[in-house]
């Protein structure tokens, strides 16, 4: 800008300059060559009435003191007196545009350069009564001499202009750059001092205004994206159309196992080369969308990927974890197995008793040991069943959402009343002791949880043995603790006994009426509660069961 306000300044100063030299030349030359003219016309006019009243032309002009050239020339233009040259015959005047002039209309004037001097000649004739043309001329070369000083001096004049004019347009445009350069972008109104800027700067304030809405717009877009995309559980990858990560969010990450602000921008072949991956990509060559199953660190993972058209070409990866539903689909596999091996047995037996009971081959003495044998198959199918469909209820999520706050101690004396046939059969002692800890939840779920340990507890019990039953709040949670000083669980089996049929020792457990499912039900029950379990035992010594519920503060405030 303030190179063309220069060039501005010094381009304008020489036009300027330039018209008053044309109109200088125009207005004062013109008046001054009107000036040469006229005077020399006078002193023609003079000189002409003298020759017009003579007889003696010849004498009047020789007697004529004067500086300039006087010439008389007859009709034909012969030369008949010069006063500063011979008289010549070979210069010809009749050509002459004064000359012209002057026999034609009387009188002439014209003006020509001098071959030799360069000066400005001025003519002037006027044609005598006689029909003879008097021609005053006189040589100046005072106008040439103005005329060339004028144009130094107008150079000059220039000079100091366009010096002048390039000092204060450079000073001024730099006053205005800094003046323009203030002007704020967050409040460019106020920060403006030129009047004449102001219509720009409100301007500029609107788009500002619209132009930070919509870049907050887009960004809280981006977040809202960001955050969907991040709160995923799925992993999700953006990549570009030479397979470069445009975005990858956390479970994508976690997945990959890479840090996702280091795999932003690099290539999908530079974090992974997994075999089903790449396999994917290459069927991206020739479908629009694909998948792939593959096995990433010990999980299994169902990768899709489509091709993205809009915008710039690209493709997304989706990365569902199917883990867990190929473990369901295992574990109910082996669930209908194990269900259908443990029907088995008691229908076998139960088959086996009744074809001997209808064969009469038993005895009458002898029926009654079998019809009690039937009947405690049955009864171990029912309990059996009993089990399996209540965790298939849990399985499937039937669980009653009806939560209330319970007071442990009071579910742990009604157990303790269901078992104690059971505890004095077995000469087993139980004791219960703690305070009034509550806690929300499911009754007949809290309920499973209580018997199933304390009927372990029982079971597993040595005769003579004891149960001690502990209930106690602490701090925002209450824990119930089962322990006996039974048999104890060997620490290989303590992580399996929650599996779904799993025994330590199979036979002891059927013939205490076990199914394999009691723990598996407690465990159910404690993850429906949020609560932790914890066991502890030792071979031969016992066995501590621990189960931490979480309370709503205002559970036990309540209540007592
Ligand atoms: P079961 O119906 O066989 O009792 P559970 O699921 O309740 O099935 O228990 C699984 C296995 O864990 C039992 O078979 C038993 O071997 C072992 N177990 C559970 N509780 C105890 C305990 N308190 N003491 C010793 N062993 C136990």
């Amino acid at each position: 800008m303030k190179r063309r306000v220069f060039w501005g300044g010094v381009l304008i100063s020489l036009f300027l300059t330039l018209l008053l030299i044309v109109l200088i030349e125009h207005t004062v030359f013109n008046e001054l060559e009107n000036e040469i003219h006229f005077s020399q016309s006078i002193k023609t006019l003079q000189l002409a009435a003298k020759l017009n009243s003579s007889d003696n032309d010849i004498l009047v002009l020789k007697n004529a003191v004067t500086d300039e050239r006087v010439v008389l020339i007859n009709r034909d233009g012969e030369l008949l007196f010069d006063n500063k040259a011979p008289l010549s015959t070979n210069e010809n005047f009749s050509d002459l545009p004064e000359i012209i002039d002057a026999s034609s209309k009387g009188m002439g004037k014209s003006v020509r350069k001098d071959t030799k001097t360069g000066a400005d000649i001025y003519y002037n004739a006027r044609r005598l009564v006689d029909g003879n043309i008097l021609r005053i001329s006189r040589s100046d070369t005072g106008l040439e001499k103005i005329r060339s000083n004028l144009i130094l001096y107008f150079i000059v004049v220039y000079i100091i202009i366009v010096l002048i004019s390039s000092f204060s347009s450079k000073y001024i445009t730099e006053i205005i750059a800094k003046n323009i350069e203030k002007i704020s972008f967050d409040n460019p109104v106020d920060t403006c001092v030129y009047e004449e800027l102001l219509p720009f700067t409100r301007e500029m304030n609107t788009w500002k205004n619209e132009y930070l809405n919509k870049i907050e717009e887009i960004k809280s877009h981006h977040r809202q994206t960001e955050a969907i995309i991040n709160g995923m559980g799925e992993g999700f990858v953006i990549l570009d159309g030479n397979l470069n990560i445009v975005s990858i969010n956390k479970s994508a990450g976690a997945i990959l196992g890479v840090d996702i602000d280091f795999a932003q921008g690099r290539p999908l072949v530079a974090i992974t080369r997994q075999k089903e991956i790449m396999q994917l990509l290459n069927n991206l060559e020739r479908q629009d969308s694909s998948f792939v199953v593959a096995h990433i660190k010990n999980s299994m993972y169902r990768v899709a990927a489509s091709i993205v058209t809009e915008g710039e070409r690209g493709a997304v990866l989706l990365f569902t974890d199917l883990t867990d539903k190929l473990e369901a689909e295992n574990m109910r596999k082996r669930f209908t197995a194990n269900v259908s091996h443990e029907l088995r047995t008691p229908l076998t037996t139960i088959s086996g008793y009744t074809e001997m009971l209808t064969s009469g081959m038993v005895k009458s003495a002898d029926q009654a040991v079998f019809l009690e044998r039937i009947n405690k198959e049955a009864k171990r199918m029912l309990h059996l069943v009993e089990d399996i469909m209540r965790l298939s209820k849990m399985d499937e999520g039937n669980i009653s959402d009806k939560h209330e706050y319970i007071k442990l101690m009071d579910v742990v004396k009604s157990c303790a009343e269901s078992l104690r046939p059971v505890a004095e059969k077995k000469q087993v002692d139980i004791k219960f002791s703690g305070d009034a800890a509550f806690i929300y939840g499911d009754e007949t779920l809290v309920g499973e949880i209580v018997f199933n340990l304390m009927d372990n507890a029982i079971k597993y019990n040595k005769t003579g043995g004891s149960v001690h039953v502990h209930v106690r709040s602490q701090g925002e949670q209450s824990v119930l603790t089962v322990r006996d000083n039974g048999i104890g669980i060997a620490k290989e089996h303590q992580d399996k006994i929650f599996e779904r049929f799993y025994r330590t020792d199979s036979s002891r457990s059927k013939e205490t009426g076990g199914t394999g499912l009691g723990l598996s039900i407690v465990k159910h029950a404690v993850e429906h509660h949020k609560a932790k379990l914890n066991v502890e035992s030792d071979l031969g010594v016992g066995t501590t069961m621990t189960v931490v519920f979480p309370v709503k503060p205002q559970a036990n405030k309540q209540s007592y």
